[in-house]
């Protein structure tokens, strides 16, 4: 296999981004550039899982010269480029390649971007994370002269063999911390474990203070990828436990953990995400993701976790508020009677608050949550406000009853426009005596369209 390396590995791309690469490839030949699959994709080959997306270097010392090859090669993509050094980004039906130029990187000081120059093959493959992500596989004929099939210049391949995340210095982790938080993620991903030198170093930058120098934007990215990797079947709570085990999340922020009482919902929420029960093609997998994480713990420390990951606005407010809006919409699944009083428990709540409350429901309300999200929450009602305006209601009333209705059609009272609009007209016709028992979250009128 390892001599057709170049070839099965093309072999385990999708359709069109194989035919994509081999274009690259050709247009590069054409122009004696030799050009690599590189990190990522060449691991994931190596050990026989699926390929999804395509990293490629070009050995050539122009900048621009990624975004040239690109258009030329692929006239007819969707073409991005981005950074001083041109990195491309090529979209094709079935996937994503990533094109750039071959670079050296050093760091100004721990933590902060790196200061990135023209380089070598070497200096490209040396700047990485790990050694099973510094592998590259030649793609042009002037790219294999004299070359192995598979380029290794720091064991990778050996390690890939003995499942180890290996760094490729000492000082890797004061240079760039969040590759703690990658390791992590690969570890749980992949079952590696990190190399007894790789956690001395860990512990040295730990010692020296790195990651209090981490900026909140690149805690939230990495945060992004360790949910996203749920969707494709790691679990959340293995990477997050192993973060804990070595003190990092306390090192992003004081005090911050992977509470025990977390960790079977957070198994539950990754099974949800990579298994959606209803259709949410946007969900917000970090939202649901730090929900369900951060719960157990103290409002104040969940406050200061977002704001060191730099998860602000809405969706820092729905994760701060969500063990409150959890607690009362377990406790109104105790006593609601109906599923329209389940609507109208539920009805203010996103899809990452309702994945969240799945993963810490019991299996009764798990089941009734189900039912809400699945059948109930996308049924309309037969009646408008303007309907209920033509029957003579006004203002705050109109929405009144277009909630009332709509729990009177989930109960399965009303069944007909008819019957909608001679319930509006009791409603409108009845003195308004005290209020029912509010709702968890007040009404919206009969339902945003689209949920
Ligand atoms: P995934 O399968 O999650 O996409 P990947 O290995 O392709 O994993 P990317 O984040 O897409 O990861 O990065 C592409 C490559 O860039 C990696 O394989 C690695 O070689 C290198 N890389 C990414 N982030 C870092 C980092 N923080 N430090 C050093 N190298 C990195």
């Amino acid at each position: 296999m390892k001599s057709a390396a170049r070839s099965a590995l093309l072999e385990a791309l999708p359709d069109a981004a194989r035919a994509a690469v081999e274009s690259l490839a050709a247009a590069a030949t054409r122009r004696g550039l030799a050009i690599h699959v590189v990190g990522g994709p060449v691991r994931d080959f190596l050990l026989g899982r699926p390929v999804l997306d395509a990293d490629l270097v070009v050995e050539d010392r122009i900048p621009g010269a990624a975004l040239e090859l690109a258009r030329s090669a692929l006239p007819d993509a969707k073409i991005t480029s981005h950074g001083r050094f041109g990195t491309v980004r090529i979209d094709v039906p079935d996937a994503r390649l990533d094109l750039a130029t071959v670079r050296s990187e050093h760091y100004a000081h721990p933590g902060a971007l790196p200061i990135v120059a023209a380089g070598s093959l070497d200096d490209d493959l040396r700047r990485r994370d790990f050694t099973v992500n510094a592998l590259a596989v030649p793609l042009t004929p002037r790219a294999r002269e004299g070359r192995a099939p598979i380029i290794d210049p720091t064991g990778g391949e050996k390690d890939l063999a003995g499942r180890t995340l290996r760094i490729l210095h000492p000082r890797s982790f004061h240079d760039d911390p969040t590759r703690a938080l990658r390791a992590a993620r690969f570890a749980a991903r992949l079952g590696f474990t990190l190399a007894r030198e790789a956690r001395a170093a860990l512990r040295d930058a730990l010692r020296d203070g790195a990651f209090g120098r981490v900026s909140g934007d690149r805690i939230r990215r990495e945060l992004e990828k360790l949910f996203d990797d749920a969707a494709l079947g790691t679990d959340p709570a293995a990477a997050l436990r192993l973060l804990d085990d070595w003190h990092v999340l306390a090192a992003l922020e004081p005090g911050l953990r992977l509470p025990r009482a977390a960790m079977a919902p957070l198994r539950r929420l990754g099974r949800s995400l990579a298994a959606p029960p209803w259709p949410a093609p946007r969900v917000r997998r970090l939202s649901a993701g730090l929900a369900v994480w951060l719960a157990p713990l103290d409002a104040e420390l969940r406050k200061r976790a977002l704001q060191r990951a730099s998860v602000r606005g809405d969706a820092a407010d729905r994760v701060a508020a969500f063990p409150k809006v959890r607690d009362a919409a377990l406790r109104e699944f105790t006593r609601a009677r109906g599923r329209g009083a389940i609507d109208a428990a539920l009805g203010g709540l996103g899809d990452e608050e309702l994945l969240a409350l799945l993963a810490y429901a019991a299996p009764t309300p798990r089941r009734r949550i189900l039912r809400y999200a699945v059948e109930d929450r996308p049924k309309r009602i037969p009646v408008g406000g303007d309907d209920l305006a033509a029957v003579g209601l006004t203002g705050a009333g109109i929405g009144r009853a277009l909630a009332r209705i709509r729990a009177a059609v989930l109960d399965g009272r009303v069944r007909s426009r008819e019957d909608a609009l001679a319930l509006a007209r009791e409603l409108g016709r009845r003195p308004r005596t005290g209020r029912a028992r509010p709702p968890l979250t007040a009404p919206e009128g009969p339902r945003r369209e689209g949920g």
